[in-house]
């Protein structure tokens, strides 16, 4: 088979690289946010029974709405997000909460449109903007991370995005928005207003769900997956809710069955069983506490989190892939999120969390590493 010189992609893909974090076999992986514990007996069972009833049905194409599904997740998220009561007419699913956010893409951006968030924040919006045609805009935060509502609407006040993306938790900084910050968004912006609420399940007590305010804003859309608190990454299940035109418009661009039988029946048997796949989410919270402790106790910098995984920093700048590769040597995947200074780790079992405080003390404190204000020499 001849080769091409070079394939002929799109100009705006060319020089880059496919986004993902190293896929390395290292005994203590806590680089992309997994819950660390396996989907429990009882609910692997449950699941091989309505797989089992489900592989007759594979000659037949899947529910291409999804709506038993829908309403499974419509339901979920009302109690969870303590929201008034949702339908599956205001509920979307797909393969991943990133199909949903590159579907909304496809809807609402596209050529000559412009899509906005506010940096550091997850690192896939701008490759799906790019991938949809659709300009980005890198919005900023305070040097703590935070965002304010009127620093956000001030922002979009200038740049007229016409989607933005407010994550929360935010993905790599771990804290959660003010609610605020969204109203003054959703007010100012006049195109469609995506909150990013993948690592919900794990926020601070008294953190309130953006879905509570879908009713007040027909451009507002909350995104949600099963990958992270209910453990179902595997399976890939993202959703999202929004006013019922939203989902119909969302119609126009999803491939026909994008969502295959046997990743409907397992989904819905992960919901049905809810409470066993969310029930370690409090232990998962308690070792990302203590991984902020403990990072603290080494004078590290670190941000208060929502999610569960936990952003340090204070290295000097460029010094934390040296402590990547010195923590990966011991043992412990983590992430370089591409923050000169900063590393993400992500809460895992007690044990692993153990593993990966004495790895880092050994690493921070084994003069591995000068720190920021030290002499500079590292
Ligand atoms: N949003 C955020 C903030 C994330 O961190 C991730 C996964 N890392 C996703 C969305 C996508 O997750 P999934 O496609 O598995 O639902």
């Amino acid at each position: 088979m001849s080769a091409f010189d070079e394939p002929p992609i799109r100009y705006e893909l060319r020089e880059r690289t496919p986004y993902g974090a190293p896929q390395l076999d290292a005994p203590v992986r806590l680089n992309t946010n997994e819950n660390p514990y396996p989907v429990p007996d009882e609910v692997t069972e449950a699941m091989e029974k309505a797989l089992r009833a489900a592989l007759r049905d594979l000659n037949r194409y899947p529910d291409r709405d999804a709506v038993a599904l829908r309403e499974d997740l419509a339901a979920y998220l009302a109690g969870a997000a303590d929201a008034p009561s949702l339908t599956a007419a205001q509920v979307w699913a797909a393969n991943g909460s990133n199909e949903i956010q590159q579907q909304l893409l496809q809807v609402f951006g596209g050529h000559g449109r412009t899509a906005m968030g506010f940096t550091p924040t997850y690192s896939m919006y701008p490759i799906q903007a790019v991938s949809t045609g659709t300009g980005w805009i890198e919005g900023w935060r305070d040097k703590t991370f935070d965002l304010n509502p009127s620093g956000a609407a001030a922002q979009v006040r200038v740049y007229e995005p016409d989607l933005v993306f407010l994550c929360s938790p935010n993905n790599p900084t771990g804290n959660a928005l003010d609610l605020d910050v969204v109203e003054a968004v959703a007010a100012e912006c006049a195109g469609m207003v995506i909150v990013d609420e993948a690592y919900a399940e794990f926020a601070r007590p008294g953190t309130r769900s953006a879905v509570t305010l879908l009713s007040k804003y027909p451009r507002l859309v909350v995104t949600r997956t099963m990958s992270k608190a209910f453990g179902f990454a595997g399976g890939r299940v993202g959703y999202m809710a929004a006013n019922p035109q939203v989902i119909d418009a969302v119609q126009l661009v999803r491939l026909p069955y994008h969502l295959s039988t046997l990743t409907q029946a397992a989904a819905r048997d992960a919901l049905a069983h809810a409470p066993a796949l969310l029930a370690q989410v409090e232990a998962i919270k308690e070792q990302r506490d203590r991984i902020v402790a403990g990072l603290r106790e080494l004078n590290l910098t670190v941000t208060d989190s929502d999610a569960n995984f936990v952003l340090f920093g204070g290295f000097a700048e460029g010094d934390q892939a040296v402590a990547w590769q010195k923590l990966l040597d011991l043992g412990v995947l983590v992430r370089d999120v591409g923050l000169p200074g900063w590393l993400r780790v992500t809460a895992g079992t007690e044990e692993e969390t153990s593993y990966f405080l004495d790895a880092v003390k050994e690493v921070v404190t084994g003069e591995v590493l000068g720190k920021q204000g030290d002499s500079g020499e590292s």
